[in-house]
């Protein structure tokens, strides 16, 4: 959009000179924008699970319905009323991490305890959406052993946690039952390491690919809300990693699947000692 700016001019000497004070207002302009923007897509998120259900108590009150009707219409409130609440939850962590300080390097938190965890939860996720399916998931993890010595991460564990999680279970959630999901952990030779998710999924065009970590922005609507996505997972990912001075990397090709990596500096990394069996005598 075109600069826009507002003049104000003064008289402050008396004697005709003008003093005129200019501000460009583009930014804060568009920051309104972005606010409004945003207050809609959140009332939309929610009121779309609201109506559904207000329709099904309502159903529920005038319809006489036997117990096994009841019982389908109640799982169905029960969906909807999960939806909202994860809407909410994401809502929070992300209004949490935009108001908590920068995250110091006095917090460490261990590598092996991240993967576990969403590993956990990945292979749960996936027994959850495969449950109908004859074919499930590969998932593959980095090997329990090289865990031990993968070392920590300076950084908040709960924000590491959500980028870790949300990137897993959205490779989970877009690759049909049979694909792979590949988690790496990798230390390059300048000292950085590199988390990576790889998915045999259906891949993200090019000119979506910059747009995706916006909060709400989906490829695919239907898609996204068919396996309980909130619309805020990469942003959550993309605002916890600039937070922890990493840097998050998406390549994809159609139809072939997804890669998103994030890389973690030096300055924030501790390698952990050798295991036993590899310490110098
Ligand atoms: P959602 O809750 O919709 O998954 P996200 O912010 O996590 O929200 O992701 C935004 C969009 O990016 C998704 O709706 C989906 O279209 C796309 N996307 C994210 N991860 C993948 C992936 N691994 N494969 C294909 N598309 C993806």
């Amino acid at each position: 959009s075109r600069p826009v700016r507002i003049s104000v001019h003064l008289h402050p000497y008396g004697d005709g000179r003008k003093l005129m004070l200019s501000r460009d207002v583009t930014a804060l302009e568009q920051a309104d924008a972005m606010r409004r923007d945003f207050v809609a897509n959140v009332s939309h998120e929610i009121r779309t699970p609201l109506t559904v259900l207000t329709g099904f108590v309502e159903t529920l009150q005038t319809l006489p319905l036997d117990a096994e009707e009841r019982a389908r219409y109640l799982a169905m409130m029960a969906q909807q009323a999960a939806r909202m609440q994860s809407v909410v939850h994401d809502l929070l962590t992300l209004s949490r991490l935009e108001g908590s300080p920068l995250p110091g390097i006095s917090e460490w938190t261990s590598v092996q305890v991240l993967m576990l965890r969403c590993e956990e939860e990945g292979r749960a996720l996936s027994a959850l959406l495969t449950q109908n399916n004859h074919r499930h998931h590969v998932l593959q993890f980095p090997a329990a052993q090289d865990l031990r010595s993968a070392g920590e991460i300076a950084g908040v564990q709960a924000e590491l946690q959500s980028v870790l999680s949300n990137l897993i279970s959205n490779a989970v959630r877009y690759t049909p039952a049979g694909g792979t999901i590949t988690v790496q952990w990798r230390y390059t030779t300048d000292g950085n390491a590199i988390f990576s998710v790889s998915d045999t999924g259906p891949g993200i065009a090019p000119e979506h690919i910059p747009r995706i970590t916006e909060r709400f922005y989906r490829v695919d609507r239907s898609r996204s809300r068919e396996t309980g996505g909130t619309g805020l997972g990469l942003a959550i990912v993309k605002h916890a990693v600039q937070r922890h001075g990493a840097t998050l990397d998406i390549t994809s090709a159609l139809g072939k699947g997804s890669v998103f990596s994030v890389t973690f500096p030096a300055n924030r990394l501790r390698r952990s000692a050798l295991p036993a069996e590899l310490q110098p005598a």
